[in-house]
């Protein structure tokens, strides 16, 4: 005797909130990267084979995180958008320090963008599927 309450799927965030939190496009609650830390030098960006919840595979073929790139262009303006707003009106920088700061900034960030780059580019291709948080 089964209750119908229990086996109904619970939905699992959004996908943006997926792509965000670098999880499992697929069940939403397996974490993309081996490590939280996308500064530690050695992990920093090593992914699961496999998700540890549902294991979809993340290695989808070869060279597939190689269209990530694609991915976190979007991210890089949006960062770079926000940046000049607040460096170029809010404290009124001139080109130069504008553009050295822009470059270190950006050059921090990048394991960061390249992680939500690749969370990006597999949440277009994998679908969510309700079925397997409760498995
Ligand atoms: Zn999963």
């Amino acid at each position: 005797m089964s209750n119908p309450e229990v086996l109904k799927p619970v939905r699992q965030g959004t996908r943006l909130e997926s792509i965000a939190r670098l999880k499992c496009p697929r069940c939403r609650k397996g974490d993309l990267f081996i490590t939280k830390n996308p500064y530690h030098l050695k992990q920093g960006l090593d992914m699961h084979e496999k998700c540890p919840v549902c294991h979809q595979d993340f290695k989808i073929e070869p060279g597939f995180y190689i269209g990530a790139l694609w991915a976190s262009f979007p991210i890089v303006i949006l960062f770079m958008a926000i940046l000049s707003v607040i460096l170029l009106v809010g404290f009124k920088l001139s080109l130069t320090p504008f553009f050295v700061i822009i470059s270190i900034v950006l050059f921090l960030l990048q394991p960061l963008i390249i992680r939500w780059g690749r969370s990006i580019w597999i949440n277009i291709f994998v679908r969510y599927d309700a079925r397997f948080p409760i498995r």
